[in-house]
């Protein structure tokens, strides 16, 4: 067991001025607990990734650097959205980091798992997943539409470990191997399980935000939703394929249908039931060309290999540098 392994937490912050010193205080607090343990290196830090707020968040993190050794921060150009936030911080830290822990700025989990998984980081563990064991907190819509999501993906046959967000601690080498996923369309709670490595849980209680207000507002959360499906899942384009097959073989048995009818001598006007293939039919390719209009949306995104962030300034370095 290696004690003086370097810790680095990262934390995205987009627009979170309310909350970043209580974070700062609560965080470094755990922080600075485990390095006077012995339990992380005292090169350990808190790295906060500003993903293009508007208000005082940057000013903030750069007053906190000046205060604390230990906290440091990185400055995108623009809002890259919170996956990327996480994807920065994590190339970032990895060349001087023996683990990363990743975790929200609005405290809504628990920074007590935080010594856990490093304890379990020590057992040999490569990634610790950070697991909620209530909801109490969520709406009851919230934790609805959570519920159905997990079970959708599980269908689909994506492994996810149900409850756990993107609270988690992963070691050096897990974050290298995870950063060998060049996709652009990131759901790190989908990508993460794809790297193996010996894992393991650690449990807690999700708590309300602690101040401001939800950067996931129901349109982000739909859109994250959708994007974990078609970036993990070709499930749906099958499931197209199996509703094709249905129809062709009710279609078939409807002509011949109409062709004893019509030998039988009751031929019908046939304007309704023309009417109504031609729409139904019509419905059904539209919905087709749609899905199918999604993945080469896909592809369109991924063969472009853009940058998946820009940074614009990069104290952690500086500091680690130092
Ligand atoms: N976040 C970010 N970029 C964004 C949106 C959110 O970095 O475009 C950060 C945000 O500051 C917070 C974390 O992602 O630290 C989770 O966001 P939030 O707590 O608003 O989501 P919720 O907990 O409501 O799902
Ligand atoms: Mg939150």
């Amino acid at each position: 067991m290696r004690k003086n392994d370097i810790l680095t937490i990262v934390v995205p912050c987009f627009n979170e001025e309310e909350v970043l010193p209580e974070t700062v205080k609560e965080l470094g607090g755990v922080l600075v607990n485990m390095m006077d343990h012995g339990e992380v290196s005292q090169q350990s830090k808190i790295m906060f990734v500003d993903d293009g707020s508007k208000d005082k968040t940057w000013q903030l993190i750069q007053q906190f650097e000046k205060q604390y050794n230990y906290i440091t921060g990185i400055k995108f150009s623009k809002n890259f959205g919170h996956q990327n936030a996480l994807i920065a911080g994590m190339t970032t830290a990895v060349e001087y980091s023996d683990m990363i822990v990743t975790i929200d700025a609005d405290l809504q989990d628990d920074i007590h798992a935080i010594p856990k998984m490093v304890k379990k980081y020590h057992d040999g563990f490569d990634v610790v997943y950070g697991v909620r064991n209530n909801r109490d907190t969520d709406t009851a819509f919230k934790r609805k539409t959570a519920m159905m999501f997990y079970g959708l993906m599980q269908k689909l046959g994506v492994n996810m470990v149900p409850n756990s967000a993107d609270y988690r601690l992963m070691s050096k080498r897990a974050v290298e191997h995870l950063l060998d996923f060049k996709e652009e369309n990131l759901f790190l709670r989908g990508m993460v399980p794809l790297v193996g490595f010996p894992s393991a849980k650690v449990y807690y209680a999700r708590k309300e935000r602690f101040a401001g207000e939800s950067k996931y507002p129901l349109k982000k959360m739909i859109k994250f939703a959708a994007d974990g499906i078609t970036s993990f899942s070709t499930t749906p384009i099958r499931l197209i394929m199996f509703l094709g097959l249905v129809i062709v073989f009710a279609s078939v048995i409807f002509v011949g249908y109409s062709i004893i009818r019509k030998l039988t001598g009751h031929t019908v006007p046939g304007w309704s039931s023309l009417m109504a293939s031609i729409w139904l039919l019509g419905g059904i390719q539209l919905i087709c060309i749609s899905v199918i209009g999604e993945y080469i949306g896909k592809i369109f995104k991924e063969v472009k290999r853009r940058p998946r962030f820009i940074i614009e300034e990069d104290d952690y370095t500086d500091k680690m540098e130092d």
